[in-house]
């Protein structure tokens, strides 16, 4: 009988055999950035529109909208300010309570901290990492009660104003179920959508199924601007709201300065939109490569026991943003020294949120399946310049 270790060495070299010519294992995740970017970008430079305000910007809006089916696309200088904002706008007040899954990047609970709200984490399902409907139903007929049209939290005595679902390394989460819970329980959706430009959810793309969803165009995501992000939403009072409030709250008024609220300087600059607009370009490119990656890992493993990947869930077209191992055992660690060993730059999902110190205090629900996929899932070079 073969050995764990040969068994994980196998493992990296079935991956390296069946990986496409000219595909790197080295990195994670890389831009690539062969198309119009340096044309446009060169463009802001030439006209001197490298700042806040110019036509890539609306542009990339336009263009964001258009592609995800959202009514209203609004630019932010990065992800973790879009969420600030949605979070914002869906009335999250001091001392709230938002829930969220523990399994997801930071950002995703510190924007709740900026409104001194109180993240509250629920647990993922044990067939998908996203959050898990039956779950987060059978918890909240537990501990929620409506009064007045507002969900409280029985134990805690806090208001539960919104839910935040993220769907996770680009695989949608179940939209339906979940935004009827949410309809059920007073509770606005936001969607952290961040991982996931290119999914579809029952053929609409995800984002927008709530009140509000945001994006992300980190350097590491599937489209970058080199940081940015954006709010959608299909209400139009949101969206005059959000580009208000992420553009200083300045009142248009010729020649005047005029602000009439606190508001944030969150725009992203055009410079950044340039490179934005030629990156959506080239979307359905990178979304077709992600397929091809997929089809390779997935004759890589087919040979090996004990590992599977992890693929989109039924009803859902995955941009599968970052590919991912699925162990059926305790041997994460075991799988990640033998791919390193192999120049395989693979990588476990983020800790835990609700095990950080800032965390450990939040309210949460039994998280055993998020525990579970902390030591089943291993994060794959995924990039898309081959
Ligand atoms: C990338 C990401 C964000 C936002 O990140 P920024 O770097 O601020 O653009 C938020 N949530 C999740 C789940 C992410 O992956």
């Amino acid at each position: 009988m073969m050995s764990v270790t040969d068994l994980n060495i196998q493992l990296a070299s079935a991956i390296k055999q069946h990986m496409p010519p000219g595909f790197s294992v080295k990195a994670l995740h890389e831009p690539c950035l062969r198309g119009n970017e340096s044309r446009y970008v060169q463009e802001c430079i030439d006209t001197n529109w490298v700042s806040s305000l110019g036509k890539f910007v609306d542009r990339f809006e336009e263009k964001l909208a258009e592609y995800t089916g959202a009514r209203y696309a609004i630019a932010t200088v990065n992800g973790t300010a879009a969420l600030h904002i949605a979070y914002q706008l869906a009335g999250v007040r001091a001392d709230d309570e938002v829930l969220l899954p523990s399994v997801t990047f930071i950002a995703t609970a510190n924007a709740v901290r900026y409104c001194d709200a109180i993240p509250h984490f629920v647990d993922t399902g044990v067939n998908h990492p996203n959050v898990c409907p039956q779950k987060l139903k059978d918890y909240l007929n537990d501990i929620a009660e409506i009064k007045s049209g507002v969900c409280y939290n029985k134990k805690t005595g806090r208001v539960i104003r919104a839910l935040c679902v993220v769907h996770i390394l680009g695989h949608p989460a179940d939209l339906d179920e979940i935004k009827n819970i949410c309809e059920h329980y007073h509770l606005t959706m936001i969607e952290d959508a961040s991982e996931a430009l290119g999914s579809f959810y029952k053929g609409t793309h995800v984002g927008h199924a709530g009140l509000m969803g945001t994006l992300s165009f980190n350097g590491n995501k599937i489209v970058t601007t080199g940081g940015g992000g954006a709010l959608l939403t299909n209400d139009p009072d949101i969206a005059s709201r959000a580009k208000h409030l992420t553009t200083t709250g300045k009142v248009p008024r010729h020649r005047e300065m005029v602000y009439d609220c606190v508001a944030y300087n969150y725009r992203l600059p055009n410079i950044n939109a340039a490179m934005g607009c030629a990156q959506l370009e080239t979307l359905p490119n990178f979304l077709a490569k992600k397929r091809e990656l997929l089809r390779c890992y997935q004759a890589a493993v087919v040979e090996i026991d004990h590992v599977e990947l992890l693929v989109e869930p039924d009803n859902t077209h995955s941009n599968y943003w970052l590919h991912a191992l699925v162990l059926d055992r305790d041997d994460r660690d075991d799988v990640l020294a033998a791919l390193h060993q192999e120049g395989i730059d693979a990588w476990p999902i983020w800790q835990l949120i609700h095990t950080l110190p800032m965390y450990q205090h939040c309210p949460q629900m039994n998280l055993n399946n998020s525990e579970q996929w902390m030591s089943r899932l291993i994060r794959l070079p995924s990039g898309v310049s081959f």
